[in-house]
């Protein structure tokens, strides 16, 4: 394994035991103290902190989409590692319409406007194509991809590798267990994936919650259910202002705000239609 992953262990924890701290086992392994579980690290520089099963999954389905969504979770668990070689992340500018490319452009720059990363320990924790984790790797202490997904993770490797960054740790995480220990990161990110239905919103929010330090923030987004335009994408589950209001009021008290995202291109559209998405900040304790 790289020297990065070696250096940074302490950033993560064992999710089996729900705690245990990693050490380096072999060359390409690490293992948790307190449990004894081994992880693997793929091409010396992706730790797989995967538990051995899914861990997670809702009683009844609420949605057909959240339905499919833990299908293709379930079915992606176990696949071998080294089988998904698919050349492009998902979502990655090389495979999205010129349409969207814009549309994501946009949402970058906000979301990157509102979360400085000098100095700091960030961590997208389903970075996707690497849209916030590479840019924000230029000023940040330290950048930690992680994703589900070995294309994605290989696919921003690549990209970093081309990029020349240095500062930057893979890790392929299973949010419903994750990986990231209490108060251990500045600024995380999770973006385009709180879509799947309640069950999978509040477990990944109270990873995310519980992982953010003192004084550091969380940006995370959820699509506007109210938002019915063309290019709108059927395949997301959305929530009004007040859903959302109520979910993080459970999880994460009082400490957050909002900012709306438009996708359109123009402003002056933006007082005669609901915004997109909605792009929630969630303070540390
Ligand atoms: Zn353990």
């Amino acid at each position: 394994m790289n020297e990065i992953i070696e250096q940074n262990l302490s950033l993560f924890k064992c999710p089996v035991c729900k705690g245990g701290n990693l050490h380096i086992h072999s060359p390409a392994a690490v293992s948790c103290s307190a449990c004894g579980h081994k992880y693997p690290v793929h091409e010396e520089n992706i730790l797989d902190l995967l538990p051995p099963s899914p861990t997670s999954k809702p009683a009844h389905y609420q949605h057909p989409l959240e339905k499919s969504f833990f299908d293709f979770y379930y079915s992606r668990f176990y696949e071998d590692p080294k089988k998904d070689n698919e050349r492009y992340a998902w979502g990655a500018p090389e495979s999205i319409t010129p349409v969207h490319l814009e549309q994501k452009k946009k949402l970058v720059a906000q979301i990157l406007s509102a979360a400085p990363s000098k100095d700091k320990i960030v961590c997208d924790v389903t970075g996707g194509a690497g849209w916030l984790s590479l840019p924000s790797a230029k000023e940040a202490k330290l950048v930690i991809n992680a994703d589900f997904e070995m294309r994605n993770l290989r696919y921003v490797m690549r990209k970093a590798k081309e990029e020349k960054i240095k500062n930057m740790l893979f890790v392929r995480a299973d949010m419903f267990a994750s990986p990231f220990p209490e108060k251990s990161m500045d600024i995380i990110f999770c973006t385009d994936t709180l879509i799947y239905g309640d069950y999978q919103v509040r477990h990944f929010l109270t990873g995310i919650t519980e992982s953010i330090s003192a004084g550091g923030s969380a940006i995370v987004t959820f699509h506007n259910k109210r938002h019915r335009l063309p290019f709108r994408k059927p395949y997301v589950i959305g929530y009004s202002l007040g859903e959302i209001r109520s979910i993080l009021s459970e999880i994460a008290s009082a400490r957050f705000s909002f900012e709306s995202f438009y996708q359109e291109p123009v402003r002056w559209v933006e007082a005669f239609i609901p915004p997109t998405l909605y792009i929630a900040r969630i303070s540390g304790k």
